[in-house]
Protein backbone atom coordinates (compact mmCIF):
# COMPACT_ATOMS: atom_id res chain seq x y z
CA UNK A 1 0.00 0.00 0.00
CA UNK A 2 1.43 3.18 -1.24
CA UNK A 3 0.12 4.89 1.95
CA UNK A 4 1.64 2.92 4.45
CA UNK A 5 5.11 3.41 2.92
CA UNK A 6 5.01 7.35 3.34
CA UNK A 7 3.97 6.78 7.34
CA UNK A 8 7.18 4.64 7.38
CA UNK A 9 9.49 6.96 5.53
CA UNK A 10 7.73 9.76 7.46
CA UNK A 11 8.63 8.08 10.96
CA UNK A 12 11.77 7.14 9.75
CA UNK A 13 12.94 10.69 8.84
CA UNK A 14 11.41 12.37 12.50
CA UNK A 15 13.74 9.27 14.13
CA UNK A 16 16.81 10.47 12.54
CA UNK A 17 15.82 14.30 13.36
CA UNK A 18 15.02 13.47 16.43
CA UNK A 19 18.56 11.68 17.22
CA UNK A 20 19.99 14.93 15.57
CA UNK A 21 19.26 16.53 18.28
CA UNK A 22 19.98 14.23 21.18
CA UNK A 23 23.56 14.22 20.02
CA UNK A 24 23.89 17.73 18.94
CA UNK A 25 22.70 17.90 23.05
CA UNK A 26 25.49 15.22 24.19
CA UNK A 27 27.91 16.86 22.49
CA UNK A 28 27.34 20.34 23.88
CA UNK A 29 27.18 18.73 27.05
CA UNK A 30 30.39 17.22 26.65
CA UNK A 31 32.19 20.41 25.70
CA UNK A 32 31.66 22.29 28.82
CA UNK A 33 31.71 25.71 29.51
CA UNK A 34 33.72 28.47 30.03
CA UNK A 35 33.72 31.46 32.11
CA UNK A 36 35.22 34.71 31.45
CA UNK A 37 34.49 37.11 33.87
CA UNK A 38 35.85 41.19 33.30
CA UNK A 39 35.55 42.21 37.01
CA UNK A 40 34.65 45.62 37.95
CA UNK A 41 37.89 46.52 39.47
CA UNK A 42 38.14 50.47 38.65
CA UNK A 43 41.22 51.64 36.88
CA UNK A 44 43.26 48.35 36.51
CA UNK A 45 42.23 44.54 35.19
CA UNK A 46 41.52 41.66 36.53
CA UNK A 47 39.99 38.90 34.75
CA UNK A 48 38.86 35.65 36.22
CA UNK A 49 38.33 32.10 34.00
CA UNK A 50 36.55 29.37 35.47
CA UNK A 51 36.32 26.25 33.30
CA UNK A 52 33.65 23.34 34.01
CA UNK A 53 36.63 21.14 34.88
CA UNK A 54 37.26 23.35 37.87
CA UNK A 55 40.01 25.51 36.80
CA UNK A 56 40.26 28.65 37.93
CA UNK A 57 42.66 31.25 35.98
CA UNK A 58 43.51 35.14 36.97
CA UNK A 59 44.77 37.86 34.90
CA UNK A 60 46.00 40.71 36.78
CA UNK A 61 44.62 41.49 40.16
CA UNK A 62 43.95 45.74 39.58
CA UNK A 63 44.22 48.43 41.64
CA UNK A 64 42.40 47.27 45.00
CA UNK A 65 43.09 44.29 47.12
CA UNK A 66 39.98 44.37 49.07
CA UNK A 67 37.67 44.68 46.09
CA UNK A 68 39.52 42.19 43.99
CA UNK A 69 39.38 39.52 47.39
CA UNK A 70 35.11 40.47 47.50
CA UNK A 71 34.84 39.87 43.91
CA UNK A 72 36.75 36.33 44.05
CA UNK A 73 34.89 35.30 46.84
CA UNK A 74 31.47 35.62 45.05
CA UNK A 75 32.87 33.43 42.80
CA UNK A 76 35.48 31.02 44.56
CA UNK A 77 33.50 28.99 47.53
CA UNK A 78 34.94 29.79 51.20
CA UNK A 79 35.99 25.75 51.77
CA UNK A 80 38.48 26.50 47.87
CA UNK A 81 41.36 28.17 48.54
CA UNK A 82 43.60 27.47 45.34
CA UNK A 83 43.87 29.09 42.17
CA UNK A 84 45.66 27.04 39.59
CA UNK A 85 46.93 29.85 37.79
CA UNK A 86 48.04 33.39 38.05
CA UNK A 87 49.04 35.33 35.14
CA UNK A 88 50.54 38.87 35.89
CA UNK A 89 50.42 40.82 32.63
CA UNK A 90 53.04 43.36 33.64
CA UNK A 91 54.34 44.71 37.47
CA UNK A 92 51.86 48.03 36.98
CA UNK A 93 50.41 48.62 39.81
CA UNK A 94 46.96 49.08 38.31
CA UNK A 95 47.25 45.31 37.28
CA UNK A 96 49.52 43.97 40.28
CA UNK A 97 48.50 45.07 43.48
CA UNK A 98 45.44 43.54 43.88
CA UNK A 99 47.29 40.17 43.25
CA UNK A 100 49.53 40.41 45.95
CA UNK A 101 46.53 40.43 48.28
CA UNK A 102 45.40 36.89 46.44
CA UNK A 103 48.40 35.61 46.78
CA UNK A 104 48.53 35.67 50.67
CA UNK A 105 44.67 34.38 50.84
CA UNK A 106 45.29 31.43 48.32
CA UNK A 107 47.57 28.95 47.83
CA UNK A 108 48.54 29.43 43.83
CA UNK A 109 49.97 27.15 42.33
CA UNK A 110 51.39 28.38 39.06
CA UNK A 111 52.62 32.00 38.67
CA UNK A 112 53.03 33.01 34.89
CA UNK A 113 54.93 36.72 34.51
CA UNK A 114 57.05 38.92 32.62
CA UNK A 115 60.04 38.74 35.38
CA UNK A 116 60.56 42.50 34.73
CA UNK A 117 61.59 44.47 37.32
CA UNK A 118 60.63 47.57 39.13
CA UNK A 119 61.52 49.87 42.21
CA UNK A 120 57.73 50.40 43.64
CA UNK A 121 56.73 49.33 47.11
CA UNK A 122 53.99 47.07 45.30
CA UNK A 123 56.34 45.68 43.09
CA UNK A 124 59.00 44.84 46.59
CA UNK A 125 55.80 42.62 48.01
CA UNK A 126 55.09 40.59 45.15
CA UNK A 127 58.64 39.42 44.90
CA UNK A 128 58.55 38.76 48.80
CA UNK A 129 54.81 36.96 47.94
CA UNK A 130 56.35 35.10 44.87
CA UNK A 131 59.14 33.54 47.33
CA UNK A 132 56.79 32.63 49.97
CA UNK A 133 54.62 30.93 47.62
CA UNK A 134 57.30 29.16 46.34
CA UNK A 135 58.78 28.10 49.40
CA UNK A 136 55.78 27.26 51.25
CA UNK A 137 53.10 26.33 48.69
CA UNK A 138 55.72 24.90 46.24
CA UNK A 139 53.88 26.99 43.25
CA UNK A 140 55.63 27.24 40.09
CA UNK A 141 56.84 30.49 39.03
CA UNK A 142 57.30 30.92 35.38
CA UNK A 143 58.61 33.59 33.04
CA UNK A 144 56.27 34.54 30.13
CA UNK A 145 57.73 33.93 26.36
CA UNK A 146 56.15 33.16 22.94
CA UNK A 147 55.50 30.12 21.96
CA UNK A 148 54.48 28.24 25.95
CA UNK A 149 51.52 27.08 25.77
CA UNK A 150 48.86 26.54 28.96
CA UNK A 151 46.60 23.79 28.56
CA UNK A 152 43.11 23.22 31.33
CA UNK A 153 41.11 20.95 30.33
CA UNK A 154 39.33 21.74 26.94
CA UNK A 155 40.85 25.10 27.12
CA UNK A 156 44.10 26.18 25.84
CA UNK A 157 46.66 29.21 26.31
CA UNK A 158 49.27 30.04 23.53
CA UNK A 159 51.74 33.08 24.58
CA UNK A 160 52.53 35.36 22.22
CA UNK A 161 54.23 37.99 23.42
CA UNK A 162 57.04 38.86 25.25
CA UNK A 163 59.29 37.40 22.10
CA UNK A 164 62.09 36.39 24.63
CA UNK A 165 62.34 36.01 28.32
CA UNK A 166 62.57 40.02 29.68
CA UNK A 167 63.57 38.38 33.41
CA UNK A 168 65.35 40.83 35.72
CA UNK A 169 65.40 43.66 32.68
CA UNK A 170 64.73 47.04 34.96
CA UNK A 171 61.81 49.30 34.18
CA UNK A 172 62.06 52.59 35.74
CA UNK A 173 58.87 53.95 34.44
CA UNK A 174 56.04 52.19 32.79
CA UNK A 175 56.55 48.45 31.56
CA UNK A 176 53.08 48.58 29.51
CA UNK A 177 55.43 47.06 26.66
CA UNK A 178 56.24 44.05 28.45
CA UNK A 179 52.97 43.16 28.82
CA UNK A 180 52.18 39.34 28.23
CA UNK A 181 49.97 39.03 25.55
CA UNK A 182 47.89 35.53 25.16
CA UNK A 183 45.50 33.90 23.40
CA UNK A 184 43.26 31.38 24.80
CA UNK A 185 40.77 28.95 22.79
CA UNK A 186 37.81 27.05 23.90
CA UNK A 187 36.48 25.60 20.78
CA UNK A 188 34.94 28.01 18.63
CA UNK A 189 36.06 30.59 20.87
CA UNK A 190 38.55 32.66 21.59
CA UNK A 191 40.40 35.30 23.27
CA UNK A 192 42.94 37.68 23.12
CA UNK A 193 44.14 39.41 26.28
CA UNK A 194 46.69 42.24 25.73
CA UNK A 195 47.67 43.33 29.07
CA UNK A 196 49.02 47.40 28.42
CA UNK A 197 50.64 47.00 25.24
CA UNK A 198 50.90 49.70 22.94
CA UNK A 199 50.75 50.41 19.00
CA UNK A 200 54.74 49.46 19.45
CA UNK A 201 53.41 45.80 20.74
CA UNK A 202 50.88 45.43 18.37
CA UNK A 203 53.37 46.31 14.99
CA UNK A 204 55.38 43.38 16.92
CA UNK A 205 53.03 40.71 16.38
CA UNK A 206 51.03 41.21 13.97
CA UNK A 207 51.47 38.84 11.85
CA UNK A 208 50.82 36.17 14.44
CA UNK A 209 47.04 34.29 14.40
CA UNK A 210 45.51 37.43 16.27
CA UNK A 211 41.97 36.14 15.15
CA UNK A 212 39.78 36.70 18.58
CA UNK A 213 35.83 36.59 18.92
CA UNK A 214 36.48 38.35 21.92
CA UNK A 215 39.47 41.22 22.38
CA UNK A 216 39.86 42.69 25.84
CA UNK A 217 41.15 46.11 24.61
CA UNK A 218 44.83 47.72 25.32
CA UNK A 219 45.53 49.64 28.23
CA UNK A 220 41.75 50.42 29.00
CA UNK A 221 41.25 52.19 25.82
CA UNK A 222 43.95 54.54 25.99
CA UNK A 223 45.06 56.25 22.21
CA UNK A 224 48.39 54.85 22.54
CA UNK A 225 46.99 51.27 21.80
CA UNK A 226 44.47 49.64 19.32
CA UNK A 227 45.35 50.68 15.36
CA UNK A 228 43.25 49.91 12.83
CA UNK A 229 45.83 47.64 11.43
CA UNK A 230 45.48 45.33 14.58
CA UNK A 231 41.74 45.64 14.65
CA UNK A 232 41.60 44.52 11.17
CA UNK A 233 43.77 41.67 12.15
CA UNK A 234 42.36 40.22 15.12
CA UNK A 235 38.26 41.14 13.83
CA UNK A 236 36.56 40.65 17.02
CA UNK A 237 32.54 40.58 17.52
CA UNK A 238 33.78 41.76 21.00
CA UNK A 239 35.46 44.51 23.06
CA UNK A 240 35.85 44.71 26.60
CA UNK A 241 37.17 47.45 28.18
CA UNK A 242 38.72 47.73 32.19
CA UNK A 243 38.32 50.76 32.61
CA UNK A 244 37.55 53.07 35.93
CA UNK A 245 34.37 56.14 36.08
CA UNK A 246 35.71 59.47 35.26
CA UNK A 247 39.41 58.06 35.49
CA UNK A 248 42.15 61.12 35.11
CA UNK A 249 43.32 59.77 32.05
CA UNK A 250 40.34 60.30 29.62
CA UNK A 251 40.28 56.53 29.37
CA UNK A 252 38.63 55.10 26.57
CA UNK A 253 40.13 57.58 24.11
CA UNK A 254 37.43 58.92 21.47
CA UNK A 255 39.84 57.64 18.52
CA UNK A 256 39.57 53.99 19.81
CA UNK A 257 35.82 53.89 20.56
CA UNK A 258 35.34 55.32 16.76
CA UNK A 259 37.70 52.70 15.46
CA UNK A 260 35.45 49.94 16.78
CA UNK A 261 32.47 51.52 15.93
CA UNK A 262 33.80 51.97 12.21
CA UNK A 263 34.49 48.57 11.80
CA UNK A 264 31.11 47.13 13.69
CA UNK A 265 32.86 45.90 16.77
CA UNK A 266 30.21 45.05 20.03
CA UNK A 267 31.77 46.85 23.05
CA UNK A 268 31.38 46.28 26.72
CA UNK A 269 32.88 48.79 29.48
CA UNK A 270 33.21 47.81 32.76
CA UNK A 271 32.50 51.34 33.91
CA UNK A 272 28.75 51.45 32.33
CA UNK A 273 28.18 47.63 32.71
CA UNK A 274 29.93 46.98 36.18
CA UNK A 275 31.01 42.83 36.53
CA UNK A 276 31.23 41.55 32.30
CA UNK A 277 30.63 37.63 32.17
CA UNK A 278 31.13 35.75 29.52
CA UNK A 279 29.78 32.39 29.52
CA UNK A 280 30.69 29.89 26.71
CA UNK A 281 29.43 26.30 25.83
CA UNK A 282 26.27 24.17 26.59
CA UNK A 283 26.23 25.24 22.47
CA UNK A 284 25.34 28.68 23.88
CA UNK A 285 27.01 31.96 23.88
CA UNK A 286 25.72 34.96 26.23
CA UNK A 287 27.35 38.01 23.89
ZN1 LIG B 1 46.87 49.28 33.01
Amino acid sequence: MKWKRKIFILIIFFLILANFFIWKEIFALSRGFLKVIFFDIGQGDAIFIETSQGHQILIDGGPSGKKLLEKLSNQIPFWDKTIDLVILTHPDYDHLAGLNYVLNRYKVENILWNGVEKDTKTFGYWKENLDTERKEDKARVVIAQKGQKIKAGKVEIFILYPLENLENKFFKGTSNDTSIVAKLLFFENTFLFTGDITKKVEKKILEFDLGATVLKIAHHGSKVSTSKEFLEKVQPRLAVISVSENNAYGHPHQEVLSNLEEFGIKVLRTDQEGDIKIIQGYGVSNF
